[in-house]
């Protein structure tokens, strides 16, 4: 299944590419969203996101360009730039802003959404900020991959998820192949953000496709090469409550986070 991001805007008027949470695919379990930022035009960022909560799951911002300023409730604060990696466990709650560092020149990047097991949704908050030079890089025959989270090569990633999972950033060129193990009955995916590849069809820029739930997937490049993000990640198969910023698996436990926010006790009970 190919799936096409479409554009919308989040925050207080960042201009984005939702690809998973969209009407297309709403998720894939355990993840609930996939947001790509890119652009060059102030305008389509300069608002950020302004203090907001989160509760039930953690947020992986990747940024492959530009420079974010992270601040949360419960003390932390980080500073995004190239190629760097916040992962945040929001738990049973946070409320944090992510607000750009520069008024000129590109942002781009990801926010992917990575569920909480039930018995995990209440855990405390957390926080990672990873620099780029600590994500490993493996260069193979064709290709490089930046390991985010999980093992590939022999290479294993700074994400520490609290579910089965793994985060890879890939570039492949031109008509080089590569075969990435994924376990069986896992859920993956894979993103091209610059060129094109081919699988058992063809993947564009800016699309997403569901990868098969058994074997290795193998993956070609077309004649100009390619760059996507790849991610796999074990089932939760756990009821799925959405509410806004909050994920939980009862309506009743999105209420208790709306209530919780409003009284000032997201991050206190
Ligand atoms: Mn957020």
């Amino acid at each position: 299944m190919v799936v096409p991001g479409i554009l919308t805007s989040d925050g207080a008027g960042v201009n984005l590419r939702r690809i998973i949470g969209s009407p297309q695919l709403n998720m894939l379990d355990p993840f609930l969203l996939l947001d790509e930022f890119g652009s060059n035009n102030p305008e389509d960022y300069i608002a950020g996101f302004p203090p907001h909560p989160h509760r039930g799951f953690e947020t992986i911002t990747y940024m492959l360009n530009g420079k974010f300023h992270h601040q949360d409730s419960t003390g932390n604060e980080g500073h995004l730039t190239d190629g760097s990696v916040q992962w945040m466990t929001a738990g049973r709650g946070v409320i944090h802003s992510e607000m750009p560092e520069q008024t000129e020149g590109l942002v781009r990047g990801f926010q992917l959404w990575l569920n909480l097991p039930k018995d995990k949704k209440m855990i405390p908050p957390a926080y990672k900020d990873i620099p780029a030079e600590n994500i490993p890089r493996v260069d193979f025959p064709g290709g490089t991959a930046k390991v985010i989270a999980g093992e590939f090569m022999g290479a294993t990633g700074p994400g520490q998820p609290h579910t089965g999972m793994f985060y890879y950033d890939i570039e492949l060129q031109s008509e080089k192949e590569l075969s990435i193990p994924v376990i069986d009955g896992w859920n993956a995916f894979l993103y091209v953000y610059e060129g094109t590849i081919l699988i058992d069809q063809t993947v564009k820029k800016d699309q997403l496709a569901v990868l098969g739930k058994a074997g290795d997937c193998q993956i070609k490049a077309a004649d100009q090469g390619a760059q996507f993000i790849v991610a796999a990640g074990k089932p939760l198969n756990e009821p799925v409550s959405r509410g806004g910023p909050f994920v939980m698996n009862t309506r009743s436990e999105i209420i208790q986070a709306f209530t919780d926010y409003q009284t000032g006790v997201l991050d206190k009970v």
